[in-house]
């Protein structure tokens, strides 16, 4: 999978991605990540690419031909690449990091986990111009209702949720199928050693060996968790 990350702070992202788990699969070439400067696309001398807002109000706008020309090229890179490879030319997803956009999701990840490329497009300042957004965004995306300044963060939350569904990024592909979200629960309690901490022992089942038994009071403290922190999850447990 190709993460392309339209960004004014492409070493702020790579920084963040470069690392872990994501790190490697990027040097296993599971996956790859480039960072895109939108200021390589501004078209006068001084490489500004934000403006004044029409009609007035506080802070500076991203301008839509800049984005609109990163764009373009990454576009091209991903059209040269698949005619190389006998592939059709398909429209990737263009996602715009945004507190107006439908809020994230696992079961998002696991959707967008399917694309062979992903866009990812971070505003700043006050946003941008709406009229390249119209032309360009397939979907815009929130990580949560609040305000950040930039649309780094949200794009590196999107990579590292998504990149750990690709197969084979996790070194173990079933830690990725029971986890917190998979069936609308939320993960059961985990221990490792010692035996007995601060005075607290690990539930006897876990030391039992017997896998049954094992499983079933994992599910009975996921429903139990999902009950007590996140009611409206459980609502859909078993339904979808
Ligand atoms: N003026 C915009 C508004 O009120 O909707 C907010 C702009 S925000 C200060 C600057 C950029 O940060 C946005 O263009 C977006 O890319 C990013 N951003 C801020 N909060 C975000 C969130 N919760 N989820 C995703 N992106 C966010």
């Amino acid at each position: 999978m190709h993460f392309h990350i339209l960004t004014l702070f492409p070493e702020m992202v790579m920084n963040g991605l470069n690392t872990s788990i994501i790190g490697r699969a990027v040097k296993k070439e599971l996956l790859s990540i480039e960072a895109v400067n939108i200021r390589d696309y501004a078209f006068n001398k001084h490489q500004s690419v934000d403006d004044y807002p029409y009609g007035g109000g506080a802070g500076m706008l991203m301008q839509a031909e800049p984005v609109y020309l990163a764009y373009e090229a990454v576009m091209e890179k991903i059209r040269e690449r698949r005619q190389e490879a006998g592939q059709q030319e398909t429209r990737s997803r263009v996602v715009y990091l945004s507190p107006q956009g439908r809020v994230f999701h696992q079961k998002l990840a696991e959707e967008l986990a399917k694309e062979e490329d992903l866009i990812l497009l971070c505003g700043h300042y006050e946003g941008i111009d709406e009229r390249v957004l119209e032309e360009i965004v397939t979907d815009e995306v929130s990580i949560g209702d609040y305000v950040l300044t930039g649309g780094e963060l949200p794009a590196m939350v999107m990579v590292d949720a998504i990149a750990r569904l690709v197969p084979e990024v996790l070194h173990n592909d079933v830690s990725a199928e029971f986890e917190s979200f998979q069936n609308n629960l939320l993960e059961y309690p985990q221990y490792s050693r010692p035996e007995i901490w601060h005075g607290k022992k690990v539930p006897e089942v876990l030391l039992s060996g017997h896998h049954a038994n094992i499983e079933k009071w994992r599910l009975e403290q996921s429903i139990l968790r999902t009950g007590q922190r996140r009611p409206d999850l459980l609502e859909r447990y078993g339904k979808e």
